[in-house]
């Protein structure tokens, strides 16, 4: 399995979630084994993020990362595309000090990245490799990774709300796995979302980029894109998150009732004794990423689904 870059520079620019400005965005090939590398352009120069998990500095409301003063916000939707689309290699640059939200997915970036087109490099996949289950909990909350060749995430979620209950999706990151969770948008609550007005912040979220819940269903005129919208979301924000490391992740994760900041601190505890849980391999000719041979399909349970407890 080779390493892949973009083609070509491809730009977009769109409302930032934090700061309702304008923020632009420009994607550029990258050399091999140079990984995912953010450039904030500011005042005092380039400032250059590299991937890894403690380069996370907040995790309310959004994913962002941060180095020596500079920071840039809600990363996790265009890292989930990277990691989805099979990405090693890219150049991310911006001015601004968040990343656009487009309509709260990732199906913008997809089509940023097919406008850019996508080549192989002449050097081999290199990833991180689930080695030993390890597991981290916090209340109802728990995250679990066991050796999978390919990325695998179970995940499940528990609202008290009528309209999303217990949702549970399982699925395998290869092309056709993104594309269940690519479109899924960044859901809050009325209440919640209020309170972030109030407060300043959310100053870029509308019904154009998040679905919004009330007591009883969705705001929005236009409604859901699918009745689990909610779950894949959180899917593709885990996806975002997994993609903090210098290289692809690899493993089967089941994920229950999960949000940025308990992902962040399961991945650093994962990274942080890498001795143990990790191990770097690099994928053979042959060898794919995914594995569809054990590739389960989408799993809708019917509510309410009982709790089970990985073994
Ligand atoms: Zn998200």
């Amino acid at each position: 399995m080779p390493q892949f870059t973009i083609k070509k520079v491809v730009q977009c620019s769109g409302v930032g979630l934090h700061s309702g400005k304008m923020v632009d965005l420009t994607l550029r090939p990258a050399e091999v084994d140079s990984g995912i590398n953010f450039f904030i352009n500011s005042a005092q120069g380039d400032r250059r993020i590299a991937l890894a998990p403690d380069r996370v500095v907040a995790t309310g409301l959004a994913t962002t990362i941060g180095t020596d003063g500079a920071s840039i916000s809600t990363v996790e939707h265009l890292l989930a595309t990277v990691r989805g689309l099979g990405i090693d290699n890219l150049r991310i640059e911006t001015k601004g000090s968040e990343l656009p939200i487009m309509d709260g997915s990732a199906a913008p970036f997809v089509l940023l990245f097919k406008n850019a087109g996508i080549k192989a490099q002449p050097a081999q996949r290199r990833v991180w490799r689930v080695k030993k289950a390890f597991s981290h909990a916090q209340g109802d909350k728990f995250i679990q990774a066991e050796p999978y060749a390919g990325f695998q995430v179970d995940y499940s979620i528990d609202f008290a709300h009528p309209l999303i209950g217990t949702q549970r999706l399982c699925l395998d990151l290869d092309r056709e796995g993104f594309n269940q969770v690519a479109k899924a948008r960044t859901f809050g609550f009325l209440r919640e979302v209020e309170a972030l007005y109030a407060r300043g912040l959310a100053l870029g979220g509308s019904l154009d980029n998040s679905v919004v819940l009330d007591e009883h269903g969705v705001v929005n005129p236009e409604g859901l894109r699918c009745p689990d919208e909610f779950v894949r979301h959180k899917i593709l924000d885990f996806i975002g998150d997994m993609a903090m490391l210098d290289l692809p992740l690899q493993g089967k994760f089941t994920v229950r009732c999960s949000g940025h900041a308990l992902n962040n601190q399961f991945l650093r505890l994962l990274y942080e004794n890498r001795a143990i849980y990790l191990e770097r391999a690099e994928l053979a000719e042959k060898e794919r990423t995914h594995a569809p041979a054990q590739r389960r399909r989408a799993l809708h349970l019917p509510r309410p689904l009982e709790h089970r407890v990985p073994a």
